[in-house]
């Protein structure tokens, strides 16, 4: 009995190993350059990640049905692959660039990241054949979101996406204090 399993077992991966087809890679299109720059790899990687996304939603979505909460919601699913430390107002380290110890807060997509994906997929969805108008990447509610992010993300690390001078003291201090 083993043996026969173990034959069959052996059989059944040596034809499915000669039997498979060589690798086909879909055609680059004509006016594409012969060096793939890196921002066209990482746009291409991160069109696919969101295409899979779209199948794997339960229930499935359709990309010319998608909308700006889509996008959110896209973006919000990413943050569990994320690596950046964004402490709660909770912590002790709020606010602390470089904290001292450990603590556990999550760790989430740092706003440039996001930032920066979106501006690819924007890129990817009007280069696939969709329409400026009708871009979810473009949408309001993604701006919007991303500007809280990185408002958020500034105060909670401690550091400041635009490099302005403040010289109002007060008003950092209070901005700082986002808690309520
Ligand atoms: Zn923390």
């Amino acid at each position: 009995m083993l043996d026969v399993y173990s034959t069959i077992n052996s059989v059944s991966q040596n034809f499915s190993l000669s039997s498979a087809p060589p690798p086909t890679l879909p055609l680059p299109p004509p006016s594409s350059p012969p060096t793939v720059s890196r921002y066209e790899l990482q746009k291409r990687r991160d069109w696919n990640t969101f295409g899979q996304y779209l199948r794997n939603h339960k229930p499935p979505l359709i990309l010319s049905r998608c909308s700006g909460a889509n996008i959110l919601e896209f973006l919000k699913y990413l943050d569990q692959f994320g690596k950046t430390k964004v402490h709660s107002c909770n912590c002790p380290f709020f606010g602390d660039p470089h904290p001292p110890a450990p603590c556990n807060c999550p760790l989430k997509q740092a706003w440039g990241s996001l930032d920066a994906l979106i501006g690819r997929l924007r890129a990817a969805f009007e280069e696939n054949g969709g329409r400026t108008e009708t871009n979810p990447f473009g949408a309001r509610a993604v701006r919007l979101y991303l500007k809280e992010v990185r408002d958020t993300q500034a105060k909670a690390r401690g550091i400041a996406y635009e490099k302005k001078k403040r010289r109002n003291i007060k008003q950092r201090i209070s901005s700082t204090n986002i808690c309520d």
